[in-house]
């Protein structure tokens, strides 16, 4: 053979071994993990592209089914469960995590004008909205719950991580911002395993992680408030941000042809009635995006649209005329449905 052949076939080597190289740096890139497990009494979905994806999953997996056991209200040796238990009685220990997220849930209620109080357990129990036997609540029983909820009363000792509630009677729900605040502790997770693409799903709440191997950003449906499942008042690209939504058409029932749905309102104790249906929040801040979901779609629509230009968040805002609203800074990331039927989109 001779010397060019030699050079000929070394260089096709060479080449052959940079296209596998490269075919299996693609593959790696493209491997994913996914899947749909049920914890914090929703379903939550995950995708992580890269090696890392199942060591990802299923920490991710872990820590859902551990900060369940901490603040359900329905495990009864909860975090959560004791506090209420305890009420008017004694301070109970708190382990760091549900500790941090009860002292950001009641500065936050402070700062709600009203709208958002965190120990509005007793009326969530009493409307049963979620639960078994969801009903009208008499007059009487609605002012002896309103009695109840006050987030000053929550008193929190840092020093020793404990809290306790004044009165008895006294509970606290976390349902409003726990998986918001869930979707920050899972960003902060994913980013310690060195995950660059994927995302986790709890519920209303969404967190994602930079955009999708081939370059494209991950695109997620905004729920028709008046349609099915599978159907869409629009699309937004979320890069590194959480969103989430609060909507009549969740969890209500119907009695006498009036909807009585979950988001309570602790300043009349009946389902707000602001002329809203739906409010999605984008943030980078989960547990603020959940907190604000819930806020706006109690305080209602004149608050709200009031609030659609801020730094720190952007919405979308659909009112009970079927008006779309949405902040300026989402344009070029949402994109309307304009086939979703009886919709009128601003902007
Ligand atoms: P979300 O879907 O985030 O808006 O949360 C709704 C859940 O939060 C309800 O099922 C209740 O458990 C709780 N909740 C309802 N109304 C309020 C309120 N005004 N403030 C705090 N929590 C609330
Ligand atoms: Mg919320």
């Amino acid at each position: 053979m001779n010397r060019r052949w030699i050079w000929s076939l070394l260089t096709l080597a060479v080449a052959a071994a940079g296209a596998v190289t490269l075919y299996q740096n693609n593959q790696a890139r493209l491997r994913f993990v996914s899947g749909t497990t049920f914890a914090m009494n929703t379903f939550i979905d995950q995708k992580w592209f890269g090696s890392k994806g199942q060591k990802t999953y299923d920490r991710v997996t872990a820590f859902v089914t551990e900060i369940e056991q901490e603040i359900s209200m329905h495990i009864s040796n909860s975090d959560i469960a004791l506090l209420n238990q305890k009420a008017g009685k004694e301070y109970v220990a708190l382990s760091p995590e549900v500790f941090g997220l009860l002292s950001r849930a009641k500065e936050l209620s402070g700062a709600s004008q009203g709208a958002f109080d965190l120990t509005i357990g007793p009326l969530v129990e009493s409307w049963d909205i979620t639960g078994l036997n969801p009903k009208v609540p008499s007059q009487e029983e609605i002012q002896k719950d309103l009695e109840l909820i006050n987030w000053e009363d929550l008193l929190l000792d840092e020093t020793n991580s404990s809290a306790m509630l004044l009165r008895e009677g006294m509970a606290v729900d976390l349902g409003a911002i726990a998986k918001g605040w869930a979707c920050d502790q899972i960003r902060q997770l994913a980013l310690e395993e060195g995950i660059t693409s994927g995302y986790v799903s709890l519920g209303g709440n969404l967190m994602v992680i930079g955009q999708k191997p081939d370059g494209n950003p991950f695109y997620f449906g905004v729920r028709d408030p008046r349609g099915d499942a599978t159907e869409y008042i629009g699309t937004v690209s979320l890069e590194g941000k959480t969103m989430a939504t609060s909507g009549d058409y969740e969890r209500y029932f119907e009695e006498d042809g009036v909807r009585y749905h979950h988001l309570l309102d602790p300043r009349t104790g009946y389902p707000a009635d602001g002329g809203l249906i739906s409010v999605s929040v984008i943030s980078e801040d989960g547990a603020l995006a959940d907190f604000l979901s819930t806020t706006f779609f109690v305080l209602g629509r004149e608050e709200t649209l009031k609030h659609l230009e801020d730094d720190r968040y952007q919405l979308i805002v659909v009112d009970s005329d079927l008006n779309v609203y949405w902040s300026s800074g989402l344009n070029g990331n949402f994109q309307p449905n304009q086939q979703a039927e009886g919709y009128t989109f601003h902007q």
